[in-house]
């Protein structure tokens, strides 16, 4: 569904991404890991249009998106839910949701957007009753599934994840992450970035591990828990605490 091929982007001089390979079939969960800095925001940002992709290819769908504007991408079926959530915090829950649903607005009627919008509360229940609160004054967890639920608005077949635990204490970072199954069984497919390893690979079908931009790992989840380096470098912590 999506493949990047020898991707190099950069930040004025400083090179964040040195010929990034990888791909990601419909249906799957695929996790980058890596430590800070390593480039793994990079990577989601090119592939959603915000940072440039100075050399190589990204394919969704088998057509060539780098280049194209971030609200083609995001229309063409590929949403990213940023790092830090980047809610509207002066407004509501509800508009916040249907801000989501702007990029679709002049192909989706009306009644759609609102079924959509039900369809939201339905699954995250605790934004239904939060729906007329000002975002900023929601709890880390529940900004999170907002940012979540906003991407989901977009109608996308595929979801870029940036760090969706950051800040969250262990039990919502457990209910996030089986939110994030629910939705691959349903049929979307995640690239989620992490720096929790071990809770990303525990949901994961495969990963690559990144480091100064560049893959330097790849397998299946369990190839990757199951690797001494990764173990040393990247599973030290954050297992016992999320998952027992
Ligand atoms: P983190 O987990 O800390 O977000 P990351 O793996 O996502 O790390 P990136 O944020 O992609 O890493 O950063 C990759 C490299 O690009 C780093 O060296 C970083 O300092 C640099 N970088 C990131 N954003 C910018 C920016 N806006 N301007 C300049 N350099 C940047």
């Amino acid at each position: 569904m999506l493949t990047l091929t020898s991707v190099e982007a950069s930040y004025g001089r400083v090179k964040a991404l040195r010929g990034v390979s990888l791909h990601v079939e419909a249906g799957e969960i695929v996790t980058l890991i890596g430590a800070n800095g390593a480039g793994k925001s990079t990577i989601l940002k090119t592939i959603s249009g915000l940072v440039h992709a100075e050399a190589g290819s990204i394919k969704f769908d088998g057509q060539e998106i780098s280049g194209w504007s971030a609200g083609r991408i995001v229309s063409a079926g590929l949403c990213q839910v940023p790092e830090g959530r980047q809610l509207f915090g002066t407004l509501s829950t509800r508009d916040n949701l249907l801000l989501g649903a702007y990029p679709r607005r002049s192909r989706t009627s009306k009644a759609a957007i609102a079924a959509d919008l039900e369809e939201q509360f339905e699954r995250f229940p605790l934004l239904s009753e939060r729906s007329q609160q000002q975002a900023a004054s929601l709890s880390g967890g529940e900004q999170q599934m907002l940012a979540l639920a906003r991407g989901l608005m977009s109608g996308p077949r595929m979801l870029l994840l940036d760090e969706p635990s950051l800040g969250l204490a262990p039990k919502i970072v457990r209910q996030f992450f089986q939110t994030v199954v629910s939705l691959r069984d349903e049929g979307l497919t995640v690239l989620l970035v992490e720096q929790n390893a071990r809770a990303a690979l525990q949901i994961a079908d495969r990963g690559y591990v990144l480091e100064t931009g560049r893959i330097v790992l790849e397998g299946t989840a369990q190839e990757l828990l199951e690797n001494p380096e990764v173990q040393r470098a990247y599973l030290g912590r954050g297992y016992k605490e999320v998952w027992e």
